[in-house]
């Protein structure tokens, strides 16, 4: 898979939404992670994490990723 793709299709899933009138950019995993640093799995970054020694296994919203 190429890596611009993966970041655009990441970028078009939040594109448009806004929080307190921010634009969300992505989004943060309850072990300290954004979305885009865990495996795809049925979605974008829905798999574990991808940062070594990180023993997150699935994605866990947290909160989201402001502008
Ligand atoms: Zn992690
Ligand atoms: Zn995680």
């Amino acid at each position: 898979m190429i890596q611009t793709n993966r970041i655009e299709r990441y970028q078009a899933i939040f594109k448009g939404l806004k929080v307190d009138g921010k634009q969300v950019i992505g989004e943060m995993c309850s072990c300290g992670h954004t979305r885009f640093d865990h495996q795809d799995h049925f979605s974008i970054g829905h798999g574990k994490c991808l940062v070594k020694d990180c023993i997150c296994g699935q994605f866990t919203w947290q909160s989201w990723e402001l502008a």
